[in-house]
């Protein structure tokens, strides 16, 4: 019963998400006005807008103008319906369920986006990794106290650093690329990461110093915060490589953002260990693509997806199997 609610509760969230898909690339208000045909204009009525339901009784086409509706929204109401009760089967009713069907909410959005034009809206990637942060800080349980930041920390300042190093090479290899980029303002995000810096660096002298002696809150968010610089960071760091390598744009600022937002929901190990599933699949369909298409630049969002969603249910199991020589039996 309970199933059947967060499934039907999913299915109403998709039908907004659907909103947001069609809206968000095209900057107009999520809001207002109310769905409408893209075809005749005319209003869809509530009886119109079920989720799910609707679309099959309509046979996929707008009740006036008779024109197809995608079997998108069909889809993305299903999807969102099942995951949500997929979390709710994984988690109950745990602390941990609220900001995890956030984070999914996210990623549907940025998936669809993605596919459909090769960009990620900074309304969800920027947004879902403020989300983040904040309800780290609200839910000690995101980061746990068992989580040991030292070592994060050290690991996101190696990180900065070769970014760092990367980021003053480049002009030298990509004069080319930096010739045609658009000036694109990322101060405030600039801002957050020297805020974020800092922070960590306060939190693990205050851990190395006084060891034990943290409020569970403080640590949760230094763990987003840690999380937010590794997943971001490792992704940028792999773009700049690859630019330098290829001499040509390799990676799109959202994959960027959008691995920072899973490192602030679910923590550095994971946004690393999403970092090495997602280009199994991208590869695979990549060369697919290739084929197919002769286009080789892919939609890489749906497989940071789907390699965080591997880490997320089976992260554990996949590390366990690698430590104990698991490799060794391929
Ligand atoms: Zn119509």
């Amino acid at each position: 019963m309970e199933l059947l609610c967060f499934f039907l509760f999913g299915c109403l969230i998709g039908s907004f998400l659907n909103v947001c898909i069609v809206r968000l690339p095209a900057e107009k208000s999520v809001v207002f006005p109310s769905s409408h045909c893209p075809k005749c204009q005319k209003n869809i009525e509530w009886y119109d807008n079920i989720p799910l339901i609707s679309w099959m009784i309509l046979g996929g086409k707008c009740r006036h103008c008779q024109s197809p509706i995608s079997f998108r929204y069909w889809m993305v109401e299903f999807l969102t319906g099942s995951t949500f009760a997929a979390f709710y089967l994984h988690y109950g009713l745990n602390p941990l369920l609220t900001p995890y069907l956030v984070m999914v909410a996210c990623f549907i959005v940025a998936m669809f986006v993605d596919l459909e034009h090769r960009i990620i809206p900074d309304e969800v990637s920027v947004g879902g990794m403020w989300a983040g942060i904040f309800l780290s800080a609200l839910i000690p349980q995101m980061h746990p106290m068992t989580d040991d930041l030292v070592s994060g920390s050290f690991f996101a300042g190696f990180i900065v650093v070769i970014c760092l190093f990367l980021t003053w090479i480049y002009p030298i290899f990509c004069k080319h690329l930096i010739e045609n980029e658009e000036p694109y303002d990322d101060k405030p995000l600039k801002v957050l990461v020297l805020v974020s810096l800092i922070f960590i660096a306060l939190i693990t002298t205050h851990t190395l110093v006084l060891p034990g002696i943290l409020n569970a809150h403080a640590h949760s968010l230094a763990g987003a915060l840690i999380g937010f610089i590794i997943g971001g960071g490792s992704i940028y760091m792999m773009g700049l490589i690859g630019d330098i390598i290829f001499r040509k744009e390799s990676m799109g600022g959202g994959d960027v953002k959008l691995m920072a937002m899973v490192g602030a929901f679910l923590g550095w190990k994971i946004a690393i260990l999403a970092f090495f599933i997602a280009p199994f699949f991208g590869g695979v369909i990549g060369i697919i693509e290739k084929i197919r298409t002769k286009d080789s630049t892919i939609a890489y969002g749906p497989f940071l997806v789907l390699g965080t969603l591997i880490s997320l249910f089976w992260g554990q199991a996949i590390v366990d199997w690698l430590l104990n020589g698991g490799i060794y039996h391929l």
